[in-house]
Formats: structure tokens, C-alpha cells, sequence
């Protein structure tokens, strides 16, 4: 009988293992696939790995700018598509080895939850004081007509070596928006169709303005309030039905996601889901059902690999007999875009909803020197406070480095830190991370290096 009994070997489920075996839990892990799930196979890993190429070249097209004389860069997407080999390879072996060091028993297979404390992997059973399923989520398809012929899915993506010439890509989620800003980098004329008024509804409503406007000025074409209806043959390609627009596609690339809870056992079990099939939890992890938890991409919410490795970090402590809490509040969201964003905590939509008396401060990229002498001015940071006890409450960054500073913001807000606080703060010049301290400045009124208001 194992202490902890963990099925999927995803970002969850591995720190899930780590953990229990930490607080020296006897601990299995099952996973029906390759450990490091989504993330290390199909997500994180693979995109950023694309998303770097796109950095690296676009500083190659702009290198005459500092004076270096090269060639344009070509492409050899073989390449690419081996060093996302090498690189997963490389990660599921270090998890391999860390696992077999922390003594977690692997097991290979599919499980389904027998009901208290049991799950089958073929024909075995295993049983556990404790359970924590992390079976993720994957793909789901939309159900358009004629689609078929021309989807592409994230999952696929990574694997191409020819690009197609032109792309629609379905969704305003953080997925979708960068996997059409990486097309749009690599030349591949890039359509993406959203459902609302704008990318990224649930970011603030500047970031999204901001994103967008750079995206556009690179080429990405957006249609908005739209749904693909129907999708047909072309001469050349396909061709989707987008209201009265007729959209002409090499491909169409789709990239929502669903949980990973068919055939899982759930009712077995004892487990409930909530309206979209997610399985529901409390900020302890626990599910329904007595002695299991469920963590990741498989409960919602910010479907991120660090919101998975915080659940996992609780659960666990939990299942050994703790009291941990996962905030939710605290989960950092980020896109690798060129500029890149990054967010931590409410938006200023969601703040004015929450009952708060909203402060904000923006200090825009343009005006700060590591960004001036870099070229790369696109972005700002805006701080979301609270007037009456100074809190701050958000922030918001759109901008070069974005997706490493908001690190301090995650920090900030965790130690529940006031902007009058930030504003006191130094650092290094010149650094993107000035914004953060400037835009504390904005939000107490003295942004120095701003005109007047
Ligand atoms: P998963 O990683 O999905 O792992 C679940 C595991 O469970 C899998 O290995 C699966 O084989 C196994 N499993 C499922 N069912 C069973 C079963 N019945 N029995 C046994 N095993 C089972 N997140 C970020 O934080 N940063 C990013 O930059 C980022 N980029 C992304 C880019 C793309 C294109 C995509 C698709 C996702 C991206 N994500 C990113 C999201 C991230 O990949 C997920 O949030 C993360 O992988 C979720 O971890 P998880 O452990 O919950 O589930």
C-alpha cells in the first residue's frame, strides 16, 4: 500500500511524487505516456524552443541597428524539430533519474480509480492511503464542418519541417495567441479568428490593447466576434466560412484544451466535476471524494505547468498529514511573445468589480534606457493598487523581459507589499525591472522620469 498513489507524470504529478517522497511518503507514479506530459512533449518545452528561434532570427533581421552586417537567416525547421528532441529527451531523463533518487516506484500504463484507495493499471491493482490524480488535459477539437482536412493541433505543430504559407488559428487564449504570433515571425501569413471583442479577455484590458497593437504592426490579422462556421476546399487550400468573410487557409490550427477525465473512474470513485468537466477542488486540493486530490491542468483555472507544481506541492503536503493551501490569486500568467507579457493578480476590471477603490500606475517601455537602447520599446508596466490600504493588487507588463521580472511582482504581492513600498526600491540601471519600480512611482504620484499629469 502506498502513501501517495499519483496518476500522471506531468508537471503535477512528477513534483506531486518529489514532494510525498520528501516528507518520506512511500510513493508510485503512473503514467500512461512519456513522464513530463504535456509541458516537456507538447507544450512549454516545444513552443519555447520554436518561440527562441523567432527571437533569434528577428535579432538577426535587426542586427544592421548595431552594426553587424549578416545575412538573412534561413530556415531548417529539421533542426529545430531534433533539438526539441534532444532537449524533452534530455528533461524526461534528468526526471527519470530524480524519481529513482527519491526511491518513487514508476509504473507504466493507463489508470482508472477503483473507488476507496484502488486503481487498476491493466489488469493490476494498486492501493494508496492517498491519491492524487494529475492526468492534465489535451486537446479538443471543435466541431466544425469540414474542418478536418485542415486542422493542425498544437500537438503537431512542433513536429512540422514545412510551414505552411497560410494559417488561421481558432481561440484568443494564451496558447493561441502565441502560437500565431510564432507563425507570423516565421512568415507564415497568419489569421486569427476570436470568438470576442478581444485577445486575452481574461488579462487586462491595457495588455490586451498593448499585445495586440504589436502583433498587428508584425503582421497578425485578427478577426474578432467571429467563429469559423464551416470549412471547404479551395483551389489552392481551404477556405472558412467566418460570417460573411470567406477565409482562405493552408491550415487551421487549434489548440483548446479539455481534461484528461474519460475512463478515468471519476463516478467509481466517487468524483465530482464541475460544469465543464473539470474536476472540482478546494484550495487544499481535495476532491469529493475522501483521501483524493487532483491537481493541474485536469481542475482548470490557469492551466499553467508552475500552477500545477504549486497545487502539487500542497497536495502532497496535505496527503502526508499537512494543512497547505494553493492560492490561486498568486499564479503568474506569461506569453513569450515578441514583446513578451506577463501577469500576476487582478486586473483593473477585476479589482473595480472586487469592491476596491482602484489606483494605477503606468510607466510605459519607451521611456526606459535599457529599452531605448535596445530597440525594443514596445510595452509598459501598470500596476493595479488599492487606495484605501495601498496594496497592491496587480500588475501587468507588456514589454522585453516581462516574462522574468513579473517574478518580482509575484514576490511582491505575496509579501503583500504596497506600492508606496515599490516605489522605495532600487535597481540595477539599466534594467527592463526599472518599469516596475517607475510604475510604483506612477501609481504614488511622483513617476520621476514622467511628464506632469
Ligand atoms: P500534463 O502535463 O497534461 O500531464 C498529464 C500526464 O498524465 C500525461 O503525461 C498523461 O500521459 C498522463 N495521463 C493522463 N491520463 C492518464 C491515465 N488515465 N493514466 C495514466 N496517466 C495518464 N504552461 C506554462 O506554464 N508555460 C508555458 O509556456 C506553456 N506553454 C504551453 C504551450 C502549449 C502549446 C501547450 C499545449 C501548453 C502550454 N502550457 C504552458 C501548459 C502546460 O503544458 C500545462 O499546464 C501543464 O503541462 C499541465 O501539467 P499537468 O501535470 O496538469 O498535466
Amino acid at each position: 500500500m502506498y502513501d501517495v498513489l499519483i496518476i500522471g507524470g506531468g508537471p503535477g504529478g512528477y513534483a506531486a511524487a518529489i514532494r510525498a517522497a520528501q516528507l518520506g511518503g512511500s510513493v508510485g507514479l503512473i503514467d500512461a505516456s512519456d513522464l513530463g506530459g504535456t509541458c516537456v512533449n507538447r507544450g512549454c518545452i516545444p513552443s519555447k524552443i520554436w518561440m527562441r528561434a523567432a527571437y533569434i532570427k528577428n535579432m538577426i533581421e535587426h542586427s544592421e541597428e548595431f552594426g553587424l552586417k549578416t545575412a538573412a537567416p534561413g530556415l531548417d525547421l529539421n533542426a529545430l524539430v531534433n533539438r526539441k528532441k534532444e532537449v524533452g529527451q534530455g528533461i524526461r531523463g534528468g526526471m527519470t533519474a530524480l524519481l529513482k533518487k527519491n526511491k518513487v516506484e514508476v509504473i507504466t500504463g493507463r489508470a482508472v480509480l477503483k473507488g476507496s484507495g484502488e486503481v487498476a493499471v491493466d489488469n493490476k491493482r494498486y492501493a494508496a492511503k492517498n491519491i492524487i490524480i494529475a492526468t492534465g488535459s489535451s486537446i479538443s477539437v471543435p466541431e466544425i464542418k469540414g474542418l478536418k482536412d485542415a486542422l493542425l493541433t498544437s500537438d503537431e505543430l512542433f513536429d512540422l519541417t514545412d510551414l505552411p504559407k497560410t494559417m488561421l488559428v481558432l481561440g484568443d487564449g494564451p496558447i493561441e495567441v502565441e502560437l500565431a504570433s510564432l507563425m507570423v515571425a516565421f512568415g507564415t501569413k497568419t489569421t486569427l479568428v476570436i470568438p470576442g471583442r478581444r485577445i486575452l479577455p481574461n488579462e487586462d484590458h491595457d495588455t490586451s490593447l498593448r499585445l495586440t497593437l504589436a502583433l498587428q504592426e508584425q503582421g497578425l490579422a485578427i478577426v474578432n466576434n467571429s467563429v469559423v462556421e464551416s470549412v471547404g476546399k479551395s483551389e489552392n487550400g481551404f477556405q472558412a466560412v467566418v460570417g460573411d468573410k470567406a477565409l482562405e487557409a493552408d491550415r487551421i490550427l487549434v489548440a483548446k484544451r479539455q481534461p484528461n477525465t474519460s475512463n478515468l473512474g471519476l463516478e467509481a470513485a466517487g468524483i465530482k466535476t464541475d460544469e465543464n468537466g473539470f474536476i472540482a477542488v478546494n484550495n487544499k486540493l481535495e476532491t469529493s471524494a475522501k483521501g483524493v486530490y487532483a491537481i493541474g491542468d485536469v481542475t482548470g483555472g490557469w492551466m499553467l505547468s508552475h500552477a500545477a507544481s504549486a497545487m502539487a506541492i500542497a497536495a502532497s503536503e496535505n496527503a502526508m498529514g499537512g494543512d497547505s493551501s494553493f492560492r490561486s490569486s498568486l499564479v503568474p500568467r506569461g506569453l513569450w511573445t515578441s514583446p513578451e507579457m506577463a501577469a500576476v493578480g487582478l486586473t483593473e476590471e477585476e479589482a473595480e468589480k472586487a469592491g476596491y477603490d482602484v489606483e494605477v500606475g503606468d510607466f510605459p517601455y519607451p521611456v526606459n534606457g535599457l529599452a531605448m537602447l535596445r530597440g525594443q520599446v514596445d510595452g509598459g508596466v501598470k500596476i493595479i493598487s488599492d487606495a484605501e490600504h495601498k496594496e497592491i493588487l496587480g500588475v501587468h507588463i507588456v514589454g522585453a523581459g516581462a516574462t522574468e521580472i513579473i517574478g518580482e511582482a509575484v514576490m511582491a504581492l505575496q509579501l503583500e507589499c504596497t506600492a508606496e513600498e515599490l516605489a522605495h526600491t532600487m535597481r540595477l540601471h539599466p534594467t527592463f525591472s526599472e518599469c516596475i519600480m517607475d510604475s510604483a512611482r506612477d501609481v504614488e504620484g511622483w513617476a520621476l522620469y514622467l511628464p506632469p499629469k
